[in-house]
């Protein structure tokens, strides 16, 4: 233990149920999705309220005792990982959609909602909140929000930030404040929300989120076009989005990537550079960018151009690209997965998928690559054999290389899984003096240094 936490007073605000110091319950919160070593928190308070949360806090900021907001838990980057100890504030109970305002296109949610969850409650209004994580099915709001997530509609759609409006939070020495409004603009005062979007936890705790949302489109149609070579892959995504389609998605896999999805969700998919493409709109303008979309794969010599419209068909279609991470993930059970997330300018893509392949042929490891093409954000899986240094070692070199590349490309470190711990090396090499600047803002807003000390930067 490496905190006293009392947890007779954290009993009395959250009831006895509601509080754990065994091992199972330290263990479950000692990691999150990434590769980052487990670290044992001293306690777990499941609140129900703001009001309980605001009254943990303060006896955490009394105490001095670190607090890590924990809701999914699906990070890869060790961002809830609670490296300091403390207690771990979980979401899981704050699990209520509280008011869909239909007339505003808003709703507002508690931290502990479910992406997939949400939007099949709003389907049924014809509604829709686009970001969509790989990970939706575990994804919360609060996580979310505190990674500034997105993924494959971040294309057409924006990612978390532009979704939201106003926020409850609870300061470190327990306030409770709303920020933000509930207008769709506003030049008021400093945007004290966009600075807990992607905040990862460091600055105060979300408690309620208002987020406004779009109608479901009427149509949506999707295709796979296969490739000879990643560069004419990558050349197809620059044309399509250079000459104005309305694409909704691009994904990219590559060959490694399409093999492992065939061997564990029984695809047949020839093993080739892919793209995953979707479109949303009308009936007639979804067919015309297909088919436009089908010209322009032809002008890139694609080896095949399959589409679908029925739902049905696009699960199908889409599987591997679902599942990527997971086939991967499953395909070197037992091994560890060292995940990375650069995101660079459109134009340049193309030579960083290029560059990862060559470190992986210099270092002779497995590095998967795919992603999100539209958004020039590239996820990485660089496979490390568990308990063999010598190989973490190269893994992390493998790392650093391709972080260096994106970041001289004038890319960034993080197009959306946050920094966490391990891409916490690299963020003054991003931002240089800019860190002190997020130094002061985190010293301003937490001045005992207690919420989810150690990440971001040191
Ligand atoms: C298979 C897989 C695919 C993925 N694909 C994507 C993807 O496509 N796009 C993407 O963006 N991410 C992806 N991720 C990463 C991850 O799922 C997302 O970042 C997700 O939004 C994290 O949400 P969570 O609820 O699990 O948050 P957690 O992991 O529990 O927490 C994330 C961070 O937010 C903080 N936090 C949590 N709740 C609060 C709160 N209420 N107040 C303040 N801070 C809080 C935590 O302290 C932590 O720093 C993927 C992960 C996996 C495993």
């Amino acid at each position: 233990m490496r905190y006293a936490v009392d947890l007779n007073a954290l009993a009395a605000i959250v009831g006895a149920n509601n509080v754990s110091a065994r091992q199972p319950d330290l263990a479950a919160h000692s990691i999150d999705e990434s590769y980052v070593a487990p670290s044992l928190p001293d306690a777990i308070v499941w609140p129900d309220s703001t009001e309980q949360i605001a009254q943990v806090m303060r006896y955490a900021y009394e105490h001095a005792i670190p607090v890590v907001p924990w809701s999914g838990g699906s990070s890869l980057e060790g961002n809830p990982v609670p490296v300091a100890g403390g207690i771990v504030l979980a979401m899981y109970r704050l699990n209520k959609i509280l008011n869909v305002n239909e007339p505003d296109l808003q709703v507002t949610v508690q931290p502990g909602v479910i992406y997939d969850d949400l939007n099949a409650h709003l389907r049924r209004l014809g509604l829709y909140f686009p970001p969509a994580p790989g990970s939706s099915d575990v994804a919360t709001l609060g996580g979310m929000v505190a990674n500034n997530s997105s993924g494959m509609h971040a294309v057409k759609y924006g990612v978390t930030r532009n979704y939201i409006l106003q926020l409850k939070i609870v300061t470190p020495d327990g306030r409770i404040m709303e920020i933000g409004s509930r207008a769709k603009k506003s030049t008021s005062g400093y945007d004290l929300v966009g600075l807990f979007i992607g905040s990862e936890g460091t600055l105060g705790v979300i408690t309620e989120i208002t987020l406004r949302l779009m109608g479901m489109p009427e149509q949506v149609a999707s295709a796979v076009a296969v490739f000879d070579t990643l560069e004419a892959a990558t050349a197809t995504v620059y044309d399509a989005v250079r000459y104005g389609l309305d694409i909704a998605a691009i994904e990219l896999l590559d060959a490694g990537t399409v093999h492992v999805t065939n061997v564990q969700q029984g695809l047949s998919l020839r093993e080739a550079p892919t793209l995953f493409v979707e479109f949303h709109g009308s009936k007639a303008g979804v067919s015309d960018q297909t088919a436009y979309m089908q010209e322009i794969c032809n002008d890139n010599h694609c080896l095949s151009f399959e589409s679908a419209d029925t739902p049905e068909q696009r699960s199908i279609l889409w599987a591997a690209r679902r599942e990527a991470r997971n086939s991967i993930k499953l395909y070197h059970a037992g091994e560890v997965l060292m995940s990375g997330d650069v995101c660079l300018p459109m134009s340049r893509f193309g030579e960083m998928v290029t560059f990862v392949h060559q470190v992986s042929t210099e270092t002779g490891l497995q590095i998967y690559a795919f992603g999100h093409a539209g958004d020039g954000n590239l996820h990485t899986e660089i496979i490390i054999a568990r308990d063999d240094e010598a190989m973490a070692r190269l893994g992390n070199q493998a790392t650093e290389r391709i972080v260096r590349h994106a970041l001289s490309l004038g890319g960034t470190i993080a197009g959306e899984h946050g920094v966490g711990l391990a891409k916490k090396p690299f963020i003054e090499q991003e931002h240089g003096a800019a860190v002190d600047l997020m130094r002061a803002i985190k010293q301003a807003l937490d001045p005992r240094g207690i919420m989810n000390p150690g990440k971001i930067f040191a």
